[in-house]
């Protein structure tokens, strides 16, 4: 249609000025003439080619801006300033007038739903059914990819094609099944095969339960939706960690919540700490994840043996434990985290006729304040961590003595050569609600840049939002030198794929992209999967 090529090259346009204004120096100052021209050819332009919400929009900001004076802009400020503009030119650009916007998810306890199987076209299906339904899905083809993110993320349910060639779908069921008998992660089983034999085989390696290949959505949704369930009723009905067993989260929080309690009445403080093993990954990458299992359960009771019977001691998640000290002030902890650490980095791990020792860093925070809340004071315990790390690890830091808390630091770089994506996407996360982290985020054109920049040389874990399709080396092959690259495992991808290129999310998957989403994306929906995600990571 004529129309639409017009239409086009108002969209070329914006993205020519967003471009100059937003990829060259952040510190450089607009004029408001430059601004001014701009809206005023958008407002234009827009009503000519019948892009109305457009008109609408542009010549509401022109209005706002001939209200205020004349003067120079900071990039930031008018990056904010023309926000409506930019989303809506995405949403015209390829949702067109038929886009509809969807409910906001809310981004607190959204099941995260991990799906492993070879069958690419099959793995988009299930993928974008449950997604709609409200989840999260991350996505493998991989076995071995496969594991390393089940022990990352956590799933709260696992689909298993059980017909994948290079390592058995039995064997990686097995595999998760020897951590997993300990820790209760609902597992369904598909496969093309439905004999008595194949089903046998499953339900004996662990098996919630078994979906027959063509598989019916409607009945899977359902029966997916049963199995959250029950892993919710036992998240909920359990106080003991089954892998550790030592106390879980939840019993934490209950107990915190006493002792603030008891804080208030008595006047007496009391102490937290927040131990997190050093450099445990490469414990699970060098032996296997029972061998990192083991090492948790030796830590967790080491930790029981050695605190006073009135202390207590929770798995707060993964390879992070807590400690409560009742009526007890940061010094003191301090030195029962101190003697601890000493002692427990004596321990020698036999593992394949190797020996190893292992440490943990940890940071104390003694509650002496009324109006803190549990959250407040674990996430104070948590910062004081975070310095023990940054300060070497192996050490135990307290957050009373801290002067300046520092925040985590997690570097987002959004790589697309399309400077409309690359301004929305910029300003979403600026905009993100992240307490725990401090985002540095960057935008790059394309990955000849983001890697000129020396950009995964900074510090810290990195999250790309990366283009599959790019000019100028393009998202498959900036994926294929993150991961050649010494910082691999430092950096989650999140890949944006064309939707009808089952090709290219084969691929990412196989090249190690921890997780795709389809363009046109929506952004709420996208800026709240960032969001998980991130809360995810740390
Ligand atoms: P750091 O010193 O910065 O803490 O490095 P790290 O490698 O210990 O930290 P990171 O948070 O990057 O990795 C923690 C790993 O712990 C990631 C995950 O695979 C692993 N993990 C989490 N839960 C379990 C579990 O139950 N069993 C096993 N074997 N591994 C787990
Ligand atoms: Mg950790
Ligand atoms: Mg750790």
């Amino acid at each position: 249609m004529a129309l639409e090529k017009y239409q086009n090259l108002l969209f070329e346009k914006i993205k020519n000025q967003l471009s100059q204004w937003f990829d060259g120096n952040i510190d450089d100052l607009v004029a408001y003439e430059e601004v001014y021209r701009f809206l005023h050819s958008i407002k234009g332009t827009s009503g000519t080619v019948q892009l109305g919400g457009v008109l609408i929009v542009a010549s509401k900001l022109l209005e706002q801006l001939e209200s205020i004076e004349n003067r120079l802009w900071r990039k930031n400020e008018l990056r904010d300033f023309l926000f409506d503009l930019i989303r809506l030119s995405y949403d015209y650009e390829h949702f067109k007038e038929t886009f509809l916007e969807k409910d906001e998810p809310c981004c607190g306890s959204i099941p995260l739903i991990q799906i492993i199987d070879d069958d690419v076209s099959m793995l988009i299906l299930l993928k974008e059914a449950l997604e709609e339904n409200g989840w999260m899905v991350i996505a493998n083809t991989e076995p071995e990819k496969a594991a390393s993110q089940y022990y990352d993320m956590q799933p709260d349910c696992l689909v298993i094609d059980v017909d994948l060639p290079s390592k058995n779908g039995f064997q990686l069921l097995e595999d998760i099944q020897q951590h997993n008998h300990k820790q209760f992660i609902p597992k369904v089983i598909t496969s093309i095969q439905n004999d008595r034999k194949t089903r046998m085989n499953a339900y004996e390696s662990g098996a919630d339960d078994f979906i027959e290949k063509p598989i019916d959505i409607e009945e899977f949704i359902v029966r997916i939706n049963r199995q959250l369930q029950r892993k919710q009723i036992f998240d909920q009905s359990v106080m003991i960690d089954e892998l550790t067993q030592i106390y879980n989260r939840r019993f934490l929080s209950d107990l915190l919540e006493r002792y603030i309690k008891d804080y208030e009445r008595s006047g007496v403080p009391f102490s937290v700490s927040l131990l997190d093993l050093d450099y445990f990954k490469n414990i699970n990458d060098q032996y296997g994840h029972l061998t990192g299992d083991k090492v948790l359960e030796t830590f967790a009771s080491f930790l029981k043996e050695n605190i006073r019977s009135t202390d207590s001691v929770f798995r707060y998640g993964g390879e992070e434990f807590v400690i409560l000290f009742p009526r007890t002030n940061d010094e003191e902890a301090k030195e029962v985290v101190k003697r601890i650490l000493d002692e427990f980095s004596k321990v020698t791990f036999m593992e394949h006729g190797d020996h190893f020792n292992i440490s943990f860093s940890a940071g104390i925070y003694m509650a002496n304040n009324h109006e803190e809340g549990s959250v407040e004071i674990l996430k104070k315990a948590d910062q004081a961590l975070y310095e023990a790390k940054e300060n070497g690890r192996a050490c135990v830091e307290s957050a009373n003595e801290a002067v300046q808390p520092e925040n985590k630091i997690l570097n987002v770089s959004v790589i697309d050569d399309d400077a409309i994506i690359r301004t929305l996407l910029v300003r979403v996360l600026q905009n993100m609600d992240t307490s725990k982290v401090l985002l540095n985020i960057e935008s790059y054109e394309n990955g000849e840049k983001f890697f000129g920049a020396g950009r995964l040389d900074e510090k810290g874990k990195h999250f790309l939002v990366l283009d599959g399709v790019m000019p100028v080396m393009d998202g498959i092959e900036v994926l294929t030198r993150v991961r050649e690259s010494e910082h691999a495992d430092r950096v989650h991808v999140l890949m944006l794929t064309g939707r009808k290129t089952e090709y290219d999310i084969a691929r990412a998957l196989k090249l190690g992209a921890d997780d795709y989403v389809t363009k046109p994306f929506s952004i709420t929906e996208l800026q709240a999967r960032i969001q998980r995600l991130i809360q995810r990571m740390f």
